[in-house]
Parts: structure tokens; C-alpha cells; sequence
């Protein structure tokens, strides 16, 4: 069997690791091509020998020294900077996982889905600032564009075989995060540590915190739009704090599919690695006796006004879509970084989406320049409310 060659996009992140632990358990099925990070130097080198890789790809261009030095005499080919990610991202591998956090993954995925093959994408923001043309440029190239996001995978499997017109409605869960039962003056004073300490996944800082605030949720709807073909209005959000069902698709004819699993990146990454076959994994089998009784939510818009903004951005589309991922990124790097209060994060966005109106873009360019300039509004607006 010849086997299937794979670049990682964001190898040293949480999903990254995951997949090449998958990766490592199959050896026999894959072959790492390229592994690229931003600037963990010894923890891309140690996964670049660990996988074998042909070439590793840091974007930080002052560590190339440091990732040759690291890698030399194993033959692993070291580069360096965003253009080389952006190559790597292209060099033809059959399966790239994009695993990059933020928008500094827009480019890279794009390369990827216009060189064709298969992409598995994790990276939601690049999805979120740049749906239609992301799509778009799947569509030209033929390439497969697969949901690593465990609720759009989700959706992925129970959608097997269905015909679009006999959709009604997809249920997105969200575990409402570590703050689901906090008082609003309580969330007021949350701590960074508070925010990413998930009650069900282990993740990187941004996406935890983007579970505590339900911008998450707020993102994965704009997600679940361009991945699936029914209406913003047929997308909807339950709250479900064990994260066992990971959504949910109902039929015209009333029958609802759920796909239910361990709360394990690694299911619905070994769904996109293996498809449309399926592999074993070494996760947790799920345990509904243990588990006993699942319960069912509505989001509370008041508390978490992120997913409100989310929604009204997909609505009022355009620009603002990357408007609303630009400003957050900002605001939860200001909170986690420089004391930014925790309800400010979306208020940073409201405003911002507020300030800032530009035309829609038409390119990924355009995207990059209003992803720029929306965090130069974003930062000042958190200046102000830091001052
Ligand atoms: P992480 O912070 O653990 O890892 C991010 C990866 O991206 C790292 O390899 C890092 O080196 C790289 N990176 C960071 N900044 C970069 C830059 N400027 N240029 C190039 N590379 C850069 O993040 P994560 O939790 O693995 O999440 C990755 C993506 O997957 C995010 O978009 C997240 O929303 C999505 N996602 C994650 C999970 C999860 O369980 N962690 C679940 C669903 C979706
Ligand atoms: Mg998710």
C-alpha cells in the first residue's frame, strides 16, 4: 500500500499534536511530508524527528539558525517564514491538516485548497474571515475540504448521503464553557486561568478562551454557513455541558442524527484522516451508563453577548465576518496578555464592528488588509478601555 502523504499546518498546537499522534499509530498508512510552527523551535524539531518528516517550516525568519542547528545531521530539510509556510502548505502532500490558530492560518489554507487534494480544516478563522472564497477556491481546484471541528464533523457524519432539500436544521451543541453558571458580576473579574480552564477539552489558550466568552460557538456558526448548504437561519445553538452529542442534523421528516462521542480531538481527526474509511483510536470509549443523563440548554445571549455579535455578522455579512475574528483575536490576546476584563472582549467587538465598515473583499488580499486594519481599530479601542 503506498501511503498517504500529509503536511501539518500548526504541528506543535493541540490539534497538531493530536494528529501526529494518529499519525505515529499509523505508520504504515502515512507519511509526513512537511511539519510547520511558529516559533516552538524544539518541540517542531522533536516532532520533525519523532515523524520522520521530509522538512520542517518555523515562520518566525530569525529561528532559522536555530531550527537548522536543531535538526542537523537527521537529514530533515529546515526552513523559515511565513512564504515558506505558505510553500509548504502547497507542496502537493495528498492530506494537509491546517491547524494553525487565528488568521495567520488565511493564507497558508488558501495555498493549500487551491493546490487541490485534501484539506482537513481545524483552523476556523481563516474559514470565518474568508468563507466564500475559501470554498470557492475548493470548488476551482476539485480539492476536499473536511471538517476537523468536533461539531462540524459531527454534522460531516450525520449528513452521509443526504440530500440537501431534505435538511431542516443543524443544532450546533456548545458546553457553554467554564463560566456557563456565573453570575455576570462574577465573569466581570474572571482570570485568564479561570478562562482556559475548560471543564470537558484540552486546547490552546485562544480557542479556550473563546469557549468561555461562546465566541467559539459565535465562530462556528459562520463555520457551519459556509461548510453546509441550509440557510444562517436553520443553523441553531443548544448549550450541553457534557459534551457528549457533538451536534445534531434534523430531517424534514423529523428524524434527528446525532453523532455522540468522547470529548477527544483525536475521533474527529482520525474521521478526516481516514475517510472515508474509518481507523481505531486509542481514546476513551463512551460510557453512557457512567454518564447517566445529558442535558439540553438555551444559550443566554445577555451573559454571552459574543454569540449575538457572531450571528448578526453572518447576517450583515461582507466584511464583517472577519471584522468580528479580527477584533476577538485581538480582544482575547489583550485579556489573556495585558488585563483586558473579560466581558470587555466583546465589547472590543461590538465596537469595532461598530467603527469599522468596509466594502466586502474580493480577494484574499482585501482580507488580510481589513483583518489588518480591524485590529489597529481593535487595538485602540482596547487602549482606551485599558487606560
Ligand atoms: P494551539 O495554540 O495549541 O496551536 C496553534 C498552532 O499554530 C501552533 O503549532 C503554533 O505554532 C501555530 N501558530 C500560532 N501562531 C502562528 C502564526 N502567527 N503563524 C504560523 N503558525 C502559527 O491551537 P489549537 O488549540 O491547536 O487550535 C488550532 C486551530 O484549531 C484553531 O483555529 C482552533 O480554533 C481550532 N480548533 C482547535 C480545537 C482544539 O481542541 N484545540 C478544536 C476545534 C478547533
Ligand atoms: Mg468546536
Amino acid at each position: 500500500m503506498t501511503r498517504r502523504t500529509i503536511t501539518i499546518l500548526g504541528a506543535t498546537g493541540s490539534v497538531g499534536r493530536s494528529t501526529l499522534d494518529l499519525v505515529a499509530r499509523n505508520r504504515d498508512r502515512y507519511r509526513i511530508v512537511a511539519l510547520t510552527a511558529h516559533k516552538d523551535v524544539a518541540g517542531l524539531a522533536e516532532a520533525a524527528k519523532a515523524s520522520d518528516a521530509e522538512q520542517a517550516v518555523i515562520s518566525d525568519p530569525t529561528l532559522l539558525g536555530a531550527l537548522q542547528d536543531a535538526l542537523s545531521g537527521t537529514g530533515i530539510q529546515a526552513a523559515a517564514g511565513e512564504a515558506a509556510v505558505d510553500d509548504a502548505a502547497a507542496s502537493g502532500a495528498d492530506w494537509t491538516m491546517a491547524a494553525i490558530v487565528g488568521t495567520a492560518g488565511l493564507r497558508p489554507v488558501m495555498r493549500a485548497l487551491e493546490r487541490g487534494g485534501t484539506v482537513a480544516l481545524a483552523n476556523k478563522e481563516a474559514l470565518v474571515s474568508a468563507g466564500a472564497l475559501m470554498t470557492g477556491a475548493a470548488r476551482a481546484s476539485g480539492a476536499t475540504l473536511l471538517p476537523v471541528d468536533s461539531e462540524h464533523n459531527a454534522v460531516f457524519q450525520c449528513l452521509v448521503q443526504a440530500r440537501p432539500e431534505s435538511v431542516r436544521r443543524i443544532i450546533l451543541t456548545a458546553s457553554g464553557g467554564p463560566f456557563r453558571t456565573w453570575p455576570m458580576e462574577r465573569m466581570r473579574t474572571a482570570t485568564a486561568k479561570e478562562a482556559v480552564a475548560h471543564p470537558n477539552w484540552s486546547m490552546g489558550a485562544k480557542i479556550s478562551v473563546d469557549s468561555a466568552t461562546l465566541m467559539n460557538k459565535g465562530l462556528e456558526l459562520i463555520e457551519a454557513f459556509h461548510l453546509f448548504p441550509v440557510g444562517a437561519d436553520a443553523i441553531e445553538v443548544v448549550v450541553h455541558p457534557q459534551s457528549v452529542v457533538h451536534s445534531l442534523v434534523e430531517y424534514v421528516d423529523g428524524s434527528v442524527l446525532a453523532q455522540l462521542g468522547p470529548p477527544d480531538m483525536r475521533v474527529p481527526i482520525a474521521y478526516c484522516l481516514a475517510w472515508p474509511e474509518r481507523i481505531e483510536t486509542p481514546c476513551a470509549r463512551l460510557d453512557l451508563v457512567a454518564i447517566g443523563a445529558l442535558d439540553f440548554e438555551a444559550p443566554d445571549l445577555d451573559r454571552f453577548p459574543a454569540l449575538a455579535l457572531a450571528r448578526h455578522a453572518l447576517c450583515q455579512g461582507g466584511a464583517k465576518p472577519a471584522i468580528l475574528n479580527a477584533a476577538n483575536e485581538i480582544g482575547v490576546a489583550s485579556f489573556l496578555e495585558s488585563g483586558l476584563g473579560f466581558l470587555d472582549i466583546a465589547s472590543v467587538v461590538g465596537t469595532v464592528l461598530d467603527q469599522y465598515d468596509p466594502p466586502a473583499p474580493s480577494s484574499i488580499d482585501e482580507v488580510v488588509e481589513i483583518d489588518r486594519e480591524a485590529r489597529r481599530v481593535a487595538a485602540e479601542v482596547t487602549g482606551k478601555i485599558l487606560n
